[in-house]
């Protein structure tokens, strides 16, 4: 047991954040109980106690202070380095995009990173490739009158293994879909209303999966959007096609028909033992299908998700779909490294599948950077999420000029973003001097809810807004 005591919330979160990437899984408490203490962290103003040991660091920016001690002590005393060095944030480039505004240049910006955060030489280099990427493309967009919005369909063919997101069978809600749409077009009409006068620079449809919808309701849902918003300005739109068998051609020609311009279609593996084990009930052969599908309809934009650290998987059976993937060529591919939340099947059931390890996430995850490099996809957006496999993180990569605008808006928290649907969270950022406010709006997440308690959630994000 790891016992803490400390003056802080930020800088207890970073010491918990360090203490669970040294020794994953510890029990961290105040109270040993009679437990047996592994170590005692105590920090009391500009006092740091690490076992029998006390330090004194600078008042000036305690939680500066505090971490690189701790770091310090936790790498020497494990004789571990971590990745991202003393980082524990979401967004490790964020650090970068001041230092970048401020003139600093490539070699000052990785040598930063480096030396002041510890931080390995690769992951420094993908930091700053992310944030100087982020720079350029974010650097002439105005925040304030401008805005983004989401729609949410949380609806699903079957609910794969280490889901923590609002999705449902599509099979149980069959049934329930057209007055879900109905309550979501009341919702959208009145983000129109209260938005009037801003500019819509992206839109995202997401989930859940998107094309669970049939084909009329799809044609619904972005006619509706269409009509109801001035798309004349919009840079974006985006819609998750994602799960292969969801997708058929009436539907794509559907959704081509309409002003979408960016899907995805997500394999998340290519190694069909796989995909069974997450509960996807699709072949890979599938997904060549719908990714051909989507091509020969005349998508040019397509994004493509895959997981390093599915279980059972090895790096080999990793390196194998990105580069199935990456013959493919589509303009995007996302690699993310699994999450495993609480709600989650396979977190729930982790004593089912506790020997199916994967193997070599550490080797996986830089692999890709250097696959994707050499194939000419550059990367653009990151973060990381707590409980990711090899405290690592995801990565959006994508062919010069085909970055999803969307994606680095929301990681940044620049632009107001509205979100429709169930368990959809808006986002209101208030600029103020240099640190914006940022207020959450969140829809309930069952669908029931939704329908029932569309006003409530209406009139949440109206008394927000007007605040
Ligand atoms: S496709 Fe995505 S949202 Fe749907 S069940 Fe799988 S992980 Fe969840």
């Amino acid at each position: 047991m790891y016992l803490i005591d400390i003056d802080d919330q930020e800088i207890e979160h970073n010491i918990r954040a360090l203490l669970t990437s040294f020794y994953p899984g510890c029990d961290i408490a105040y109270n040993s109980e009679g437990a047996d203490v592994e170590l005692s962290i105590s920090v009391k103003g500009t006092l740091v106690s690490i076992g029998d040991e006390q330090y004194t660091i600078d008042s000036s920016d305690r939680l500066f202070g505090v971490t690189k001690l701790i770091y310090k002590i936790l790498s020497k005393n494990t004789g571990i380095s971590l990745p991202w060095g003393m980082l524990t944030g979401v967004r490790p480039s964020k650090i970068l995009y001041s230092h970048i505004a401020s003139g600093s240049g490539r070699d000052e910006c990785i040598d930063y990173l480096v030396k002041e955060r510890f931080v390995s030489p690769k992951k420094a280099k993908l930091a700053y490739e992310v944030a100087s990427k982020e720079y350029k493309l974010l650097g002439g967009m105005n925040y304030s009158d401008h805005y983004s919005l989401y729609v949410g369909i949380p609806f699903c063919p079957t609910r794969c293994l280490y889901c923590s997101f609002t999705a449902y069978p599509i099979s149980r809600y069959e049934k329930r879909v057209d007055e879900y749409l109905d309550a979501l077009c009341r919702e959208l009409a009145a983000v129109r209303d209260m938005m009037s006068g801003r500019v819509l620079d992206t839109i995202y449809i997401g989930g859940g999966t998107p094309t669970t919808l049939k084909s009329e309701q799809l044609d619904r849902l972005l006619g509706f959007i269409e009509e109801k918003f001035d798309l004349s300005n919009l840079k974006e739109f985006s819609l998750e096609a994602g799960r292969p068998d969801s997708i058929d051609e009436d539907k794509l020609r559907v959704i081509g028909s309409h002003r979408v311009d960016r899907i995805s279609i997500n394999p998340q593996t290519m190694q069909d033992k796989t995909l069974e084990v997450i509960g996807r009930k699709h072949k890979v052969e599938d997904i060549y299908k719908a990714y051909d599908l989507a091509k020969n309809i005349g998508f040019t934009n397509i994004n493509m998700d895959l997981i390093a650290g599915l279980p059972g998987e090895s790096s080999d059976e990793f390196r194998d779909s990105l580069m199935r993937c990456i013959e493919l060529k589509p303009s995007n591919i996302t690699v993310h490294c699994l999450s495993v939340k609480r709600a989650a099947r396979l977190n729930l059931m982790k004593d089912v599948y506790k020997d199916m390890t994967f193997d070599g996430i550490e080797v996986a995850v830089p692999l890709s950077f250097d696959l994707l490099s050499d194939a000419g996809y550059k990367p653009y957006y990151m973060y990381r999420q707590r409980n990711q496999a090899g405290n690592q993180e995801n990565v959006g990569y994508s062919m010069e000029g085909s970055e999803c605008l969307y994606n680095i808006l929301i990681m940044e928290e620049l632009q107001t973003i509205i979100a429709c649907g169930a368990g959809a969270a808006s986002k209101f950022v208030y600029p103020q001097g240099d640190r914006n406010r940022i207020e959450r709006a969140e829809n309930v997440k069952d669908v029931e809810g939704y329908i029932k308690r569309i006003d409530e959630m209406i009139e949440r994000k109206r008394i927000l807004w007007n605040n």
